[in-house]
């Protein structure tokens, strides 16, 4: 049995995206450049201002589109202050510094808000930074981060703010964040298959960066020179990741787009809150900063509590779950995004009410810390 994905991506997907992945299309074949045209037309859309933005896509899984993001905006000369507190912000310091760019990491523990006073001083004191690098959504911990308040103390001190939306595109909207440049996948709240990422570039910002990239693959000027020339990738697309994610963007169009799909995670995520909080087991952050994409739990001080024996109680019931990578809190962490429904964390929530009883696990609660 495949089991429903209670996971970061990739996702449980509908048939109609993988089905429309049956199909051998070549990458010149005018089908095929109208399915690209499409695809960038409809991301577009999605563009915190959408006239002012376009959509440049980029082979490859989200950190592909991060990286190519990062590489092209910010100039070798410039330097960027990125806002840290998990994984995925860590994760843009070390491409940053790959790409031998000045980098100011500004850390926050993992389970804290981000320190925005800390990012105005920074700014202030720092004229060399040109860039702010913000993720929306952490996928290490599920948090909501402040994105619009960034985006104003960005603004106000004349920076340009680049943005790691990859966890929460197309499911909660960015309306009023000022940006250059957000960057997303296929593979998450969009439910296509992995395999494309994607940078949203205001026009005027994108025009500028010209022979910025280190890497020729993941140059977004040059990529997006190409796509206006003659509307094809420079070198190969992953065409069947694209049918799918352009059979996606329908599914997505028909539920509603943005509030629609957020409606539903924001349903899925209650059922599931609710029912294990019910059950005993307590979600690390406080309901305000808690994303409706994926929630961590602290692992219960229950002696006889083991991450891998739940796992294997969950998926023998049909749910794949994903281990926590918090550093310091033992943690497991639950999704509620991709072709998953209320009814389906419902049951989700009586499978891990039966793993409960199975492993004898009484504690659910976690140490206190
Ligand atoms: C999933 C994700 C990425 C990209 O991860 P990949 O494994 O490269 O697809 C980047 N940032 C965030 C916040 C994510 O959730």
């Amino acid at each position: 049995m495949t089991p429903l994905l209670l996971t970061p991506g990739p996702l449980t997907t509908a048939a109609a995206v993988r089905e429309a992945m049956t199909v051998d299309l070549g990458s010149r074949d005018p089908a095929f450049l109208a399915v690209t045209a499409r695809i960038l037309t409809r991301l577009a859309a999605l563009a915190p201002e959408p006239g002012a933005f376009e959509a440049v896509p980029v082979q490859g899984s989200g950190t592909f589109a991060v990286e190519a993001m990062l590489g092209t905006f910010v100039p070798r000369d410039g330097a960027a202050a990125v806002l840290v507190n998990g994984v995925y912000g860590a994760r843009a310091v070390e491409l940053l510094r790959r790409a031998g760019r000045r980098v100011v990491p500004l850390v926050a523990d993992e389970e804290a808000a981000p320190d925005l006073d800390a990012l105005d001083r920074a700014l202030a004191a720092d004229p060399g930074i040109t860039h702010v690098v913000a993720v929306h959504v952490e996928t290490t911990t599920g948090q909501l981060e402040p994105i619009a308040e960034i985006a104003a103390i960005t603004a106000r001190h004349g920076r340009r703010l680049l943005v790691d939306a990859m966890a929460a595109f197309g499911a909660i909207g960015l309306e009023g964040v000022v940006a250059d440049a957000v960057a997303a996948s296929s593979n998450k709240c969009l439910e296509g298959v992995p395999g494309l990422g994607f940078v949203l570039a205001r026009s005027t910002a994108l025009a500028e960066t010209a022979g910025n990239a280190h890497s020729v693959s993941l140059d977004l000027h040059a990529q997006a020179a190409r796509l206006t020339k003659d509307g094809q990738f420079r070198f190969t697309p992953p065409t069947h990741v694209m049918l799918a994610l352009d059979a996606a963007l329908t599914l997505h169009l028909a539920e509603g787009g943005v509030a629609g799909r957020g409606a539903r995670y924001a349903a899925n995520l209650r059922v599931l809150v609710d029912g294990l909080t019910a059950l005993g087991f307590v979600p690390l952050l406080p309901a305000e900063r808690q994303a409706p994409i994926i929630v961590t739990f602290r692992a219960p001080a229950d002696p006889a509590w083991s991450f891998p024996a739940f796992y294997e109680a969950l998926r023998a019931r049909g749910f794949a779950i994903y281990p926590g990578s918090l550093t310091r809190v033992p943690s497991f962490r639950v999704g509620c995004i991709g072709q998953v429904f209320p009814d389906d964390l419902a049951r989700f929530v009586d499978a891990a009410a039966e793993a409960v009883a199975l492993l004898g696990l009484t504690r659910l609660a976690p140490e206190p810390s």
